[in-house]
């Protein structure tokens, strides 16, 4: 079979036909652009040979919120069944910070995120993906306490449970007064808000590198997910974002890179792929595209390594 060659970054325009055929046992996916209309997506999405995506759905640094259409809602649920892609993850806005001490910034992050749920609702995403912000101000404590009370306010009259959707709290790169750059952070926040609504975990491989955890020498990426294990639990990591990254362990620069051509190399990527305690998570790559075709190298780059 002759290896497709895209010239154009929108897979929108690529001949339908060339979308891989090889299929895999687990849920792969990538971040995956909502251009001239969130239902778009998923059509990008097959065409990169996912089965699972992730989008934003609004402008990821803007305030004012996309108009989501009933047709475009319904225009997504029809494409998801037809090409069997699931999970479906929503990805936060960056403005967010739910553990901020300045008032004003808070109430706007609160509606912000309640727009997100609302949103979630509307596409029957299974899950939506939060930051857990930054606390600066104030102490971590101060902050996690806050994001808590913030998080059960944007949801307060919404029924996730119904809707099938649950917010997962993402691990972040550890950057000075953010919270989530810990396993116990992320731990003690999906424990306080258990009870509000179904919360759960995102991590991604980047930040954990970053952060300084060593997931990349067999001994030591053991007794990471082990650490994982005993703080969040294994069978709470529903997405794993699978991103090499361009920047040193404990660095706390979150820059994504490549699959396999990073820090972390294929080798991290093929150990959690085919991990059987990990086979109910979906797999979704945050990588760059600087060519076109990028993104579905570094899905095939993921698919290929499941054994
Ligand atoms: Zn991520
Ligand atoms: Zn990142």
């Amino acid at each position: 079979m002759a290896v497709f060659r895209p010239t154009e970054k929108d897979p929108l325009k690529w001949p339908k036909a060339v979308r891989p055929q090889w299929r895999t046992s687990r849920r792969i996916g990538i971040h995956t652009s909502i251009a001239a209309g969130v239902e778009n997506a998923a059509e990008r999405a097959y065409r990169l040979g996912c089965n699972t995506f992730q989008i934003f759905s609004t402008s990821p640094r803007q305030w004012r919120p996309y108009e989501l259409g009933r047709t475009q809602c319904e225009i997504m649920n029809r494409l998801r069944q037809q090409y069997d892609l699931k999970p479906l993850v929503i990805h936060s806005n960056y403005l967010i910070n739910l553990a901020g001490t300045n008032e004003p910034f808070l109430k706007k992050s609160v509606e912000a995120f309640r727009g997100e749920l609302e949103r979630a609702l509307a596409l029957c995403a299974e899950y939506l993906v939060l930051h857990p912000g930054s606390f600066r101000g104030a102490s971590r404590e101060e902050g996690l306490e806050r994001t808590a009370i913030a998080i059960a306010e944007a949801s307060k009259g919404l029924d996730l449970a119904k809707g099938g959707l649950t917010v997962l709290i993402e691990n972040t790169a550890g950057a000075e007064y953010s919270l989530g750059g810990t396993f116990e952070q992320v731990a003690e926040l999906i424990e306080m808000l258990c009870r509000t609504l179904p919360v759960a975990a995102c991590i991604d491989t980047c930040h954990v590198h970053v952060a300084g955890y060593d997931i990349v020498s067999d001994d030591g990426r053991k007794l990471t997910l082990q650490h994982l294990e005993r703080t969040v639990g294994l069978k709470n990591v529903r997405v794993w974002h699978c991103n090499d990254a361009k920047a040193e362990r404990g660095s706390r620069l979150d820059r994504h890179e490549h699959i396999g051509r990073g820090k972390l190399g294929l080798e991290v990527f093929r150990a959690l792929l085919n991990d059987r305690r990990l086979r109910n998570a979906a797999f979704i790559a945050e990588t760059p595209i600087d060519d076109p075709g990028d993104d579905l190298r570094n899905v095939e780059s993921l698919k290929k390594l499941v054994v």
